[in-house]
């Protein structure tokens, strides 16, 4: 076994115990011990002068000790020690509990850094248990861990030092000789050592640059290949039909997004490789009128059509819609769900075998192994970020290399689309259909709930249909039971005279779809639920949505769910509930209140919250990055991409020696990534 494979335990001071604490912070390996690189570092280059601390927020202080104080008990078990330093204008009190130790090892003439909160008022200073470093070690960065519970920074830091004496000369380099030059980096055992021991801010950004590039590349080099293996000669080249009966068979008349976006598409189906185009529209845009279109040119082609959704619900609903717009000029649509009975499912697959149906859809029950298609030529995936891009190529592989269409309303900045999205042409629905009118929104405390729902009753009571959303109301409790207890005291209090309907993850998706059939057809005026509403759903009576807790989600999330309501006639209104009261959330939810452009929510989102809620949750289906961050590492990601292709072109399946590191990283990235 290679050394960097070797088990966490392995290390000198990690035995089986600290080896479970290792676990928990998903190092298992040597190797994943060094790649779990600090979350962030202390400069102790650049100290302030104590009378200049800022108040409240940690920073860095040199000092000479001048004097110990004599150590006092509080009372059992609790000691304080105190020294004075001074930095030659200004003196401080250094507080330590506890830590006999630590204290004892300080020596009063000496000088030290400091890093923590500076309180006090001008006259006394005083600066409690922070980190203390001796300047006589030649250091001036200090790294800063992820911790679990029983594991300490000085633990961790230690480990680290002991896996990097250990392999030696072990680290191998990667990279081909001629990326590191063109590209600038430094070596990965240099790397290594320096994002864990930096002698200056700068080696540390030198390693920092060298690692960001190497995942960059070898997310790119994945995408990449992934796509070429799509982009072979397409056995679905379709040609040139008419299909303005789709156009015509409409109740509305198409915007020219949504045109623009039909002839893209059909323009795509009649070339040799097949199709990879992310139609991408706000909450609202159309996108199924644009699947549909699509659908039937596959159909006219005599091809036969997959559209597959992320839940069931959306999968009956974009049943109904395709089922409306396409079965009166001839197409043939199914449903598949992994709902129906072993017999009807056995059933359709065989009526998809035959060619039985043009358009089948369905959730990811279709791309299990026992469904085959007679004549697959499209493939059209709703919110593909719910899909990993393993499952993405998996359902190409069921035709000839069938073209892929693939529709998302979560506006990504231009930035991260450029990644996830980096094997797809685009077009983008710019345009709402006429006659839409913008959702108001306002964001209101809880005190203002009574008037809130005021509001909403009269809605209701011409007619109109409402949502409420609540995520769990406290941590400790479910989502399930707050939607379940909501709903109840809604229906016994303000909306007793009201049908309710509740809506929650958990439900058995037959109770699910009766529960959406309800409201939809209007058996039911208030449907309370968790974010199950989030995508797609579609009821264009409804006009309210109330959010609870609404600074719990972030703002692309917010401004999907309220996506929901504005879809009819009628002038909608989205109610955002919170008694969060800090200045963040207010800031947060004014954005919401003031834009609809979804795209410009979510740059948004971005600068806010950073973009974890892209590419933490993995929603989007790709590799998790362990340094690189897709949302200021952009230029590295375009040389990252620039370089993949350089590689590829010569060595497209990277079986070259010189490649062969390459190929593992690939691998090694790649190889937990099928999505959820
Ligand atoms: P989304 O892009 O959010 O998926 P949908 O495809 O669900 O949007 O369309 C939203 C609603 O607008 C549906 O009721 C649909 O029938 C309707 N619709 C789509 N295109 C148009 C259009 N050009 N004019 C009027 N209504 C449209
Ligand atoms: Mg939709």
């Amino acid at each position: 076994m290679k050394e960097l494979e070797k088990p966490i335990t392995y290390l000198k001071g990690v035995g089986p115990k600290k080896g479970e604490l290792y676990n928990k912070l998903d190092i298992f390996t040597v190797q994943d011990l060094l790649y779990n690189f600090p979350r962030r570092y202390i400069d102790f280059s650049s100290p302030v002068p104590i009378a200049q601390a800022p108040d409240n927020e940690p920073c860095v202080i040199r000092a000479e000790l001048v004097k110990k104080l004599p150590e006092a008990f509080v009372r059992k078990g609790m000691s304080i020690f105190k020294a004075i330093l001074t930095d030659g204008e200004s003196d401080i009190t250094l507080i330590i509990y506890n830590n006999r130790y630590g204290f004892e090892m300080l020596r009063t003439g000496q000088e030290y850094c400091l890093y923590g909160k500076v309180t006090g008022n001008l006259i006394r200073k005083e600066i409690s248990s922070p980190l203390i470093l001796d300047l006589s070690s030649g250091e001036s960065v200090e790294p800063v861990y992820h911790l679990t519970d029983g594991l300490t920074q000085f633990q961790l830091r230690q480990a680290v030092r002991n896996a990097l004496t250990s392999l030696g000369g072990e680290i191998y380099e990667p990279l081909p000789k001629w990326i590191m030059s063109q590209y600038k980096l430094c070596a990965l055992p240099f790397a290594l050592e320096n994002i864990h021991f930096p002698k200056d801010m700068h080696t540390c950004e030198m390693a920092k640059s060298r690692l960001v590039f190497d995942e960059l590349l070898t997310l790119s080099l994945g995408m990449k290949m992934i796509r070429r293996r799509t982009r072979e000669q397409s056995g679905c080249v379709m040609e040139y039909k008419d299909i303005s009966d789709y156009y015509s068979s409409l109740p509305f008349e198409l915007t020219s997004a949504q045109k623009r976006a039909i002839s893209e598409a059909v323009a795509d189906m009649c070339k040799q490789s097949p199709m990879n185009r992310l139609v991408q529209g706000d909450v609202g845009s159309g996108k199924t009128a644009v699947a549909a279109g699509a659908a039937f040119f596959a159909y006219r082609n005599g091809f036969q059509t997959a559209l597959m959704a992320p839940t069931e619900i959306l999968a009956s609903q974009h049943f109904d819609t395709l089922d409306k717009f396409l079965t009166p000029i001839g197409v043939k649509c199914a449903l598949l769900t992994g709902s129906l009975t072993q017999k009807k499912k056995a059933l359709m697959h065989e009526e998809i075998a035959n060619g039985g149906y043009d358009v089948i859809v369905g959730t990811h029950a279709l791309v299990q192994k026992a469904v085959s298609f007679r004549r697959l030529g499209l493939v059209i995936t709703d919110e593909q970020h719910r899909f990993g891009v393993e499952q993405r190529a998996m359902l190409s592989g069921k035709g000839e290399n069938p073209h892929k269409l693939v529709m998302s309303a979560t506006p990504i900045p231009r930035t991260l689309a450029l990644m996830i999205y980096g094997d797809l042409d685009l077009s983008v629905l710019n345009e709402l259909p006429k006659g839409r009118k913008k959702v108001e929104t306002y964001a209101v405390t809880g005190k203002l709930r009574e008037r809130a729902f005021g509001f909403v009753k009269k809605q209701l009571d011409e007619g109109r249909q409402a949502y409420f959303v609540c995520p769990a109301i406290d941590e400790s409790e479910s989502e399930l039971t707050s939607v379940r207890r909501y709903s109840k005291e809604l229906g016994e209090g303000a909306f007793r005279d009201y049908k309710i309907g509740t809506l929650h993850g958990q439900l058995a998706p037959d109770k699910k779809e009766k529960v959406m059939r309800d409201f939809k057809e209007g058996r039911t005026q208030i449907l309370v639920s968790t974010t199950v509403v989030e995508v797609g759903v579609d009821v264009p009576n409804s006009t309210c949505m109330v959010i609870e807790n609404a600074d719990r989600f972030g703002l692309s999330q917010l401004h999907q769910l309220r996506g929901r309501v504005g879809r009819g006639e009628h002038q909608s209104y989205c109610i955002l509930i919170t008694d969060n009261n800090s200045e963040e959330s207010h800031r947060r939810l004014k954005i919401l209140a003031k834009t609809s452009d979804g795209f410009a929510i979510s740059e948004e989102d971005l600068k806010l919250r950073g973009p974890g809620d892209f590419f933490g949750s993995r929603q989007h289906g790709l590799p998790k990055m362990k340094i690189a961050d897709m949302s200021e590492d952009i230029e590295v990601l375009k040389q990252a991409q620039h370089c993949a292709n350089i590689v590829l072109e010569r060595d497209e399946e990277l079986s070259l020696p010189e490649n062969k590191g390459l190929k593992e990283m690939v691998e090694k990235l790649f190889e937990g990534a099928t999505g959820d």
